[in-house]
C-alpha cells in the first residue's frame, strides 16, 4: 500500500489532474494506492469568501458561480457525457448554496459552520476525480475521509482521536477491494458527527495519519514544487531543491512558514518512522525531498531558512516585574485562555521585559486581554501597557547541526546588519535547531536573499548596481560589466547586475537586470528623470548589496550620497565633489559609511583607472606613516607642457589641448591648478589631514592677466599678449635641461600645488603624454619611493577604475 498526496495546483486544471492520473496509474500497477487530494487550487479560499460575504449580507453570488462553473467544467471535460457525474456535483454545488444561503440568512459563521462550508472544496475535487480515474479504466473508488478519521469537535483545527482512527482505517483498508482508493484531505468528523477540518493545509496530515494507521513504507506529497527548498522559491530564486532533512528539521521549517507541508503532518509519521517524499507534480522524475529520521549529514549546519509574515510583537515591560514570580505564568495563561498561539518568546535576563510574536489578527485580543489581567500593576505603574507593533515577519535558520557550530547568530546577524535590516527580537530554541528574528514585512525579501547568498551560495555574491551618468565612461563601464559578467561569476563568484541606469533626462530600473546589450533603447524608453525618484525607487528594490554608482561631475548627484549611505547603499563615485567639498561634509559621509556598514569609494577621483588611494588605503591600514606625497596628476597640464617648447607658443598649444579634449571647456579650470588641488587635497585627506581646499598653497604660473580674463576667448586673448611670460617659463627651464611639470606635494601637512621644473633622471622629467605619477614617501619606503604611473585619463581607464571600486565593495 501506498499513500500519495496531491495539493491544491496539482488538481487545478483539467491537464493537472489528468497528470496526476499518469502518475497514479504508472504507481498502481505494482502496489495498491491511497489517493488524497486537495480542493481544486483556490477553491478553500473562495468558499471561505462567499462565507463570510453572506455573514455580512453581501451578495456571495458573483464568486460562488465561478467555483460552480469551474467545478463543472472540470465535469464536463473529464468525464464527458456521464450524467451521473454532472448529477453528484451539481446536487453537491446546490447543497453547498443552500448552506451559504443559511449562512446569508442567519448571519452568522460560526466555526463549525466553517468547517461544513469549507468541506466542500474536498468532496467535490475527491468526486471528480475519482469518476474521472475510473472513466480512465483505473480500478479506483471514492471512500469519504469522514467516515474514517475521527476528531474532537475543536473546529477549523481539530485533534485526531488516533485510536478510533487507526482502527477505521485498518477495518475499511482490510476489506476495500478497489485498487485506487481516492480519500478528500482535509476533512474528518467528530464523536457526535459533525464536519471538522484538520486547519487549513491538512491534507497533507490526512495522507501522514493513513499512512500512520496502515504503517506504509513511505508517504508522497505531490505539490507545484520539486521539494522543499533552501527557502520559500517564491521569493529566493537561488533555492534549491534540499536532497535529505530531518523530521525535526522539516517540522521547524515547516513551524517558520514553509508552507509546502503541514507541520502536524511530520507527527504521525516520524513515530512509526515513515519517510515522507515531496514531489513535483509535474515533474515526477525529479528526485525531491526525503523527509526521515536521519540528520542529514551535510557540511552546512544550515538546512534552510523560513519566514512567517503578519507578526505583531507585544511587549510587555516595567519596572515592577522584576523578580516578581508568576508573571510569565499570568501572560501566558491569559493568551492560552483566549486561544492564541505564541510563536516566538524572548525574554531579557533582566526580567525586566517579555516580549512575544503572535500572528497579527490574534494582536488585538491579545493586548485587550493582557492589559486587562494586568491592570492593577499598569494602575500602580509597575507594568507600563502592553506595547503592540505590527507589520513585522519572523524569519529563521533552520538545522540540527547548528549547535555543534559557532559563530552562526554571528554570521546571521552581521549579514542583515549589513543589508540594513532592523532586528527587533532574537530567539534561538533550547535545542539550537533554530535561531529566529523579527523583522519588518519589507525586508523580508532583502533579508531571506542576504542569508540565503551567506549560508547556501557560501561564495556566490550577488551586487546589484545603480548607476547614474551614463555618457563616455559609463558607456565603457556598462561595456565591461556585459563582457565580464560570466568571467566574475566563474573565477570571483560575483554575480554583477545592474538594475537601475540614469542620465540627465531618463531613467530606467528593473528588478531582474537591465539587459546590457539593449541598454540605449531601453533607457530612452524609461521614465523622465528626477534624483529623488531615482533614489526612491533603489530604495523601494530594497536589494542586498545594493550600489549607487555615480559617473556625473554634477553637484547635486554628490548632495545624495548621504541619502544611500543611510540606506546601507554603497556609494562608487568618480565624480570629486563631494570627496573635495568642505571638510565636515567629506568626514559626515565618512561617518555614515561606518555607521551603515556601506562602502564610500572613489578611487578614480585621482588618477582614473590608477590604484592611487587603494594603495594609500593599505599602507596606512598596515600600520606604515605617509611622510611626503610628490605626484603629478593633470593629464591636462602634462599634455600642455609635454608639448610646449621654447620658441613655441603657448597659446598654440593650450587651444591644441582644448581642441583634443584634453582640457575642460573652460581651460582655466585646469591651468589655475584648481583640478589638482582638489586631486591633492583628496589624498591628504585619505592619509588622515583634516583640511580644506583654501589650505592647499597654489601659486599660479599663470599671469594676472590671464587670470582676470572675462571669460574663454579673452583668457585665449591674454595668453597672445603674455607670450613672453611663458617664454621665460620654459626658456630658463630647458637652459638647466629642466622640464616643467606642474606638481602637487603633500609634505609635513603642508598640501601645495604649483609648476616646477625638474632636472634629468627625476622620476617625472619623463612622464609622457597624459600619464599621472604619484610618490609615496613613507616609514618604509623612505628614500626610494613607492611609485604608481600610468595614464591618468581616458574613458577606457576611468570605467575600469570604477569596476574595481565596485568589486572591492563585495570584500568590503
Ligand atoms: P499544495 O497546494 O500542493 O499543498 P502549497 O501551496 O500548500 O501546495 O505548498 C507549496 C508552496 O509552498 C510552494 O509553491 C512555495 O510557494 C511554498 N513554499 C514556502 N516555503 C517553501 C520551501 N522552503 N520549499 C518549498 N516550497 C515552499
Ligand atoms: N484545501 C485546504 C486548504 O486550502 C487543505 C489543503 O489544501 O491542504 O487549506
Ligand atoms: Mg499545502
Amino acid at each position: 500500500m501506498r499513500v500519495l498526496k496531491f495539493g491544491g495546483t496539482s488538481v487545478g486544471s483539467v491537464a493537472n489532474i489528468n497528470q496526476v492520473i499518469k502518475i497514479v496509474s504508472q504507481e498502481a500497477k505494482n502496489d495498491r494506492i491511497c489517493v488524497v487530494v486537495s480542493a481544486v487550487g483556490g477553491v478553500t479560499d473562495m468558499l471561505m469568501q462567499c462565507g463570510l460575504q453572506a455573514a455580512k449580507k453581501e451578495d456571495y453570488n458573483p464568486v460562488f458561480k465561478e467555483l460552480e462553473a469551474k467545478h463543472l467544467q472540470f465535469v464536463s471535460e473529464l468525464v464527458p457525457n456521464d450524467t451521473e457525474a454532472v448529477e453528484e456535483t451539481q446536487g453537491l454545488l446546490n447543497d453547498l448554496n443552500s448552506l451559504l444561503n443559511g449562512i446569508y440568512l442567519i448571519n452568522e459563521l460560526s466555526p463549525k459552520t466553517v468547517d461544513k462550508l469549507l468541506a466542500y472544496g474536498e468532496i467535490l475535487s475527491s468526486s471528480i476525480i475519482a469518476r474521472a480515474m475510473y472513466a480512465q479504466g483505473l480500478d479506483a473508488a471514492r471512500k469519504d475521509s469522514r467516515d474514517l478519521i475521527t476528531t474532537n469537535d475543536k473546529h477549523t483545527k481539530a485533534g485526531v482521536n488516533y485510536k478510533v482512527t487507526n482502527s477505521q482505517l485498518d477495518y475499511y483498508f482490510a476489506k476495500a477491494k478497489q485498487q485506487i482508493t481516492v480519500l478528500p484531505g482535509f476533512i474528518a468528523s467528530s464523536a457526535t458527527g459533525e464536519t471538522t477540518t484538520l486547519g487549513r493545509g491538512g491534507s497533507d496530515f490526512t495522507a501522514a495519519i493513513v499512512a500512520a494507521a496502515l504503517d506504509v513504507d513511505q508517504v508522497e506529497i505531490y505539490t507545484d514544487v520539486s521539494g522543499m527548498y533552501t527557502a520559500n522559491p517564491k521569493l529566493v530564486k537561488q533555492a534549491k531543491p534540499i536532497e535529505s532533512i530531518s523530521y525535526h528539521e522539516a517540522m521547524e521549517l515547516s513551524h517558520f512558514g514553509a508552507k509546502v507541508l503541514y507541520p502536524p503532518t511530520i507527527v504521525p509519521v516520524m513515530s512509526k518512522n515513515i519517510p515522507i517524499r515531496i514531489k513535483n507534480t509535474m515533474a515526477p522524475e525529479d528526485a525531491g525531498t526525503l523527509i526521515h529520521n536521519k540528520e542529514g549529514i551535510s557540511d552546512n549546519p544550515i538546512k534552510g531558512l523560513s519566514n512567517i509574515n503578519n507578526i505583531a510583537l507585544l511587549t510587555l515591560e516595567g519596572g515592577g516585574m522584576v523578580g516578581i514570580p508568576g508573571i510569565s505564568k499570568r501572560l501566558f495563561e491569559t493568551l492560552s485562555n483566549q486561544g492564541i498561539n505564541i510563536i516566538l518568546i524572548t525574554q531579557a535576563s533582566s526580567e525586566h521585559s517579555i516580549c512575544l510574536g503572535v500572528m497579527e489578527e490574534d494582536a488585538g485580543k491579545a493586548k485587550n486581554a493582557i492589559d486587562e489581567e494586568f491592570q492593577y500593576e499598569i494602575s500602580l505603574n509597575k507594568i507600563d501597557p502592553l506595547s503592540l507593533e505590527i507589520g513585522l515577519s519572523i524569519i529563521a535558520l533552520v538545522g540540527d547541526q547548528m549547535k555543534s557550530h559557532q559563530g552562526i547568530s554571528g554570521k546571521m546577524f552581521s549579514t542583515l546588519g549589513k543589508n540594513n535590516v532592523n532586528i527587533r527580537a532574537i530567539a534561538q530554541g533550547a535545542s539550537e535547531k533554530n535561531i529566529s528574528a523579527v523583522i519588518a514585512q519589507k525586508d523580508v525579501k532583502k533579508a531571506l536573499n542576504s542569508l540565503h547568498e551567506r549560508f547556501f551560495e557560501a561564495q556566490r555574491k550577488q551586487l546589484n548596481l545603480f548607476i547614474t551618468g551614463v555618457g563616455n565612461v559609463g558607456e565603457k563601464l556598462l561595456n565591461q560589466i556585459n563582457q565580464q559578467q560570466e568571467y566574475l561569476k566563474k573565477h570571483l563568484n560575483i554575480n554583477m547586475r545592474v538594475l537601475g541606469l540614469s542620465n540627465s533626462r531618463k531613467m530606467l530600473i528593473d528588478e531582474n537586470g537591465i539587459d546590457l546589450d539593449n541598454w540605449k533603447a531601453l533607457l530612452e524608453a524609461g521614465e523622465p528623470a528626477n534624483l529623488d525618484g531615482f533614489h526612491e525607487a533603489v530604495v523601494n528594490q530594497n536589494q542586498r548589496n545594493s550600489i549607487f554608482v555615480d559617473i556625473t561631475a554634477n553637484a547635486d548627484v554628490a548632495d545624495m550620497y548621504g541619502k544611500y549611505l543611510k540606506q546601507s547603499v554603497a556609494v562608487v563615485a568618480c565624480n570629486k565633489i563631494a570627496a573635495s567639498s568642505e571638510f565636515s561634509k567629506y568626514s559626515e559621509l565618512k561617518r555614515l559609511s561606518k555607521a551603515y556598514n556601506a562602502p564610500l569609494l572613489f578611487e578614480t577621483n585621482v588618477g582614473a583607472g590608477l590604484p592611487i588611494i587603494d594603495t594609500l588605503n593599505n599602507l596606512i591600514a598596515s600600520g606604515d606613516r605617509v611622510n611626503r606625497i610628490q605626484a603629478v596628476l593633470s593629464g591636462s597640464l602634462n599634455f600642455v607642457f609635454n608639448n610646449f617648447k621654447s620658441g613655441e607658443s603657448f597659446h598654440d598649444v593650450v587651444q591644441a589641448a582644448k581642441a583634443e579634449g584634453y582640457t575642460e571647456p573652460d581651460p582655466r579650470i585646469d591651468l589655475s591648478g584648481v583640478d589638482v588641488a582638489r586631486k591633492i587635497l583628496i589624498l591628504a585627506r585619505e592619509s588622515g589631514l583634516k583640511i580644506n581646499l583654501e589650505d592647499i598653497a597654489n601659486e599660479p604660473f599663470l599671469t594676472e592677466k590671464n587670470l582676470n580674463s572675462t571669460d574663454v576667448p579673452h583668457f585665449f586673448e591674454t595668453l597672445k599678449e603674455d607670450a613672453a611670460h611663458f617664454e621665460k617659463l620654459v626658456a630658463n627651464a630647458e637652459a638647466k635641461n629642466h622640464r616643467l611639470k606642474y606638481v602637487a606635494q603633500l609634505d609635513n601637512g603642508k598640501a601645495s600645488v604649483g609648476l616646477q621644473s625638474v632636472p634629468e633622471g627625476h622620476p617625472f622629467y619623463d612622464l609622457k603624454g597624459s600619464d599621472n605619477i604619484v610618490l609615496f614617501f613613507t616609514d618604509r619606503y623612505p628614500e626610494q619611493p613607492m611609485q604608481i604611473k600610468g595614464a591618468g585619463a581616458g574613458g577606457d581607464v576611468t570605467a575600469s577604475g570604477l569596476f574595481a571600486d565596485i568589486i572591492r565593495t563585495a570584500t568590503y
